[in-house]
């Protein structure tokens, strides 16, 4: 039986990376970050010097560099992304490539670069996608899926818990603004805005840990029709 295409949007915090991952484990299928990809487009413009403002240059980039993902390095790890070959994983996670990854997103001519190169990930099926349009635009027949939301105290939580533990120097009050202000524009941008897909299984993870909201990912795939391979 052929794997399924697993679906998972939702803003930032919700706990979609962690989930994702080890649901992707329990599976036995291939995990696909897609906001990996956008953030490597915000990385590499900020080293050629390319504005997160300039559409038409930073869809000629997107176009033009090679992403890959290699296999997660430990059980249950974080696929490495290879951004011309090199690693780049450390690098997309600074703080700064947040906001750039929202700003270059909201450009149509990003989207449509990156939009080929998740479907060609996906293609195979037995995949997580995790991302803000997966189930919406780059997957609207995926087998699963769930749009997964915290309240915005709880996930600033989570986010800023995730800093400190990576040695960031951060206050939570500017952790929680910034997230606010990346998920307004996620949500408002015109071109494929984070919004659940009308056939998502809604998931609150707010009093959920992470364990409760992988058993019950782990069940929505099985409702399904799906099972671990
Ligand atoms: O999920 P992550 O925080 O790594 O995503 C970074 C940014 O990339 C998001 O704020 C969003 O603007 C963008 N993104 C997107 N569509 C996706 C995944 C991420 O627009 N499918």
């Amino acid at each position: 039986m052929r794997g399924a295409v697993v679906a998972i949007d939702g803003p930032a915090g919700a706990g979609k990376s962690t989930a994702a991952r080890r649901l992707a484990h329990r599976l036995g299928y291939v995990l696909i970050d897609t906001g990996a990809l956008y953030r490597a487009v915000a990385l590499v413009a900020k080293e050629r010097g390319i504005d997160w403002d300039d559409a038409e240059a930073l869809g000629q980039l997107a176009r033009t560099i090679e992403l890959r993902f290699s296999p997660a390095p430990s059980e249950g790890g974080r696929p490495p992304l290879l951004v011309d070959g090199a690693d780049r994983s450390d690098a997309i996670r600074a703080p700064d490539i947040s906001e750039g990854a929202s700003r270059v997103s909201a450009h149509p001519p990003v989207r449509a670069a990156l939009l080929g190169v998740q479907r060609a990930m996906g293609a195979q099926g037995g995949c997580v996608l995790e991302g803000r349009d997966i189930g919406t635009v780059v997957f609207p027949d995926a087998d699963v899926k769930v749009f997964l939301t915290a309240s915005l105290d709880a996930r600033a939580d989570r986010r800023f818990e995730e800093l400190v533990d990576a040695g960031a120097e951060v206050d939570r009050d500017s952790v929680m603004v910034e997230m606010a202000r990346r998920d307004a524009r996620d949500a408002g941008r015109d071109t494929a805005p984070l919004r659940p897909a009308a056939d998502a299984v809604p998931l609150d993870t707010t009093a959920l840990d992470l364990d409760g909201v992988v058993e019950r990912l782990v069940e929505i795939v099985r409702e399904a029709g799906f099972s671990a391979r």
